[in-house]
């Protein structure tokens, strides 16, 4: 069969497809969909956030927690349903943002922190399997990481997976410690980023910001939460407390963390979700390169 009758044989859109996509050649130029990461047509959204309410993990020295206090609910004497609710918190609880002037006198506050640092590619660590109470992200896991997926790319959001999120149900497990106040603080048992990985990365590398499913960047035994001071003096900003880093590739996922934007703030409540774009294979594009490949008999 010639070519023009295999082409009369594709009908409709696939042919006209084929047509914009340039003889079914890798078309160069904008997606074919701008707003396919936001119609479902070209991946899906993951939550990484905790939601936020009596049982949220907040630093041991934090009690009073999430207050959420019910200010109307039920139905009014005009006949609709209305509630409203008044809620109060420390910045640094649940899924939060860890602005860089929460250890960096002068840096970025809450409100300050450019969307450049909160939209990004995301290259996710895992160490998962070998992380313990007291494990501390090394360089030698960010080299072996580089080794198998390429260099962490310049403005990209470092995530690192330990698994502690799946202890978040189980407040002691997750800290270490089921006691609170200040003398607990020394009893904390969680894994972090080594201070020697956060000073590597702020000297060969340009991440915008840093994540993990811990309470903080730093392990539950720092007291001086070395790796907090190094990477916010340069404007790095943190993300803690971070919730299914396990449902994410190590490269090829793009993170959307919005936090409240407190003015002055050094941290906030942070909606941290991340963007799955759908492998090639079923992608619009591939299914109008398979189409334009098939030859009918
Ligand atoms: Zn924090």
């Amino acid at each position: 069969m010639s070519r023009s009758l295999a082409a009369r044989r594709l009908t409709g859109v696939p042919l006209t497809a084929c047509l914009l996509v340039g003889g079914c050649r890798p078309a160069a130029g904008p997606p074919e969909n701008p707003l396919a990461a936001f119609d479902g047509s070209g991946g899906r959204w993951v939550d990484l956030s905790h939601s936020f309410g009596p049982t949220t993990i907040y630093w041991p020295t934090d009690t009073a927690g999430f207050q959420h206090t019910e200010l109307a609910y039920g139905v009014t004497e005009a006949g609709w349903f209305y509630s409203s609710y008044a809620f109060a918190s420390a910045e640094h609880g649940g899924t939060h943002l860890d602005a860089p002037s929460h250890f960096a006198e002068g840096r970025r506050t809450a409100d300050q922190v450019p969307l450049s640092s909160l939209i990004a590619p995301a290259s996710v660590v895992d160490v998962s399997a070998k992380a313990t109470p007291d494990y501390q992200l090394s360089v030698a896991d960010l080299q072996a990481w580089e080794a198998e997926h390429g260099r962490i790319a310049d403005g990209s959001v470092l995530l690192v997976r330990t698994g502690w999120s799946e202890r978040w149900s189980d407040r002691t497990a997750y800290l270490g410690t089921s006691a609170t106040g200040p003398a607990a603080v020394a009893e904390l048992h969680f894994p972090g980023i080594g201070p020697d990985a956060a000073q590597w990365l702020v000297e060969n590398r340009t991440v915008v910001a840093v994540g993990i499913d811990t309470p903080s960047i730093d392990y539950g035994q720092s007291s001086n939460f070395e790796s907090h001071v190094i990477l916010y003096a340069q404007n790095v900003a943190g993300f803690e407390n971070v919730a299914k880093l396990g449902e994410l590739p190590a490269t090829g996922a793009a993170v959307v963390a919005l936090p409240m934007k407190i003015e002055n703030g050094s941290g906030g409540p942070l909606r941290i979700v991340a963007y799955l774009p759908a492998p090639p294979a079923t992608s619009s594009m591939a299914r109008t390169a398979r189409l334009c490949s098939q030859r009918p008999d």
